[in-house]
């Protein structure tokens, strides 16, 4: 079954939206391979987000990512990929539409919540850099 790795950033975590944006996944169906609380090292950091190395929100991004505790899951399901993007909504929450995680909680495209893997392979190489296989049941 397909898998994708998704997690509540630390302004969810920090605002209490962790149980809200779990409840959404399980209620569309999805169920929780893995999970754990966890603080990310600038070198997780750095590996996770590679791809926006030398863009101008990159230190930003970086220094957020790793101010407080993140909410990390493996997510499970049909479709659950492209599934999970469309239930987070657009990346910046000023155009994320209503009913979507970025669109009812968000404000700003630095502190928008969530993250999902955006492919197959993203998901593939997220999951192994966040969990081992013994903590995916
Ligand atoms: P994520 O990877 O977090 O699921 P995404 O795939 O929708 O989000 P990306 O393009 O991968 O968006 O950007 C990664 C993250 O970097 C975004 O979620 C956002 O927090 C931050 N980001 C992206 N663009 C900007 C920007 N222009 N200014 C500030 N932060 C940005
Ligand atoms: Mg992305």
């Amino acid at each position: 079954m397909e898998q994708t790795f998704v997690m509540v950033k630390p302004d969810g975590v920090q605002r209490g939206l962790t149980g809200e944006i779990l409840t959404r996944f399980e209620k569309k169906g999805f169920t929780i391979a893995a999970a754990k609380m966890m603080m990310i090292t600038e070198e997780l950091a750095g590996t996770h987000y590679g791809e926006h190395k030398g863009k101008p929100f990159y230190e930003g991004l970086v220094d957020f990512i790793t101010s407080g505790p993140v909410f990390a899951v493996v997510l499970e399901g049909e479709n659950c990929i492209s599934e999970a993007r469309k239930m987070m909504g657009k990346t910046n929450p000023a155009e994320a539409s209503p009913g979507t995680i970025r669109g009812d909680f968000g404000l700003s495209v630095s502190k928008n919540l969530v993250h999902g893997s955006d492919s197959a392979e993203s998901a593939e190489r997220e999951i192994s850099l966040f969990f081992n296989d013994a903590e995916i049941l």
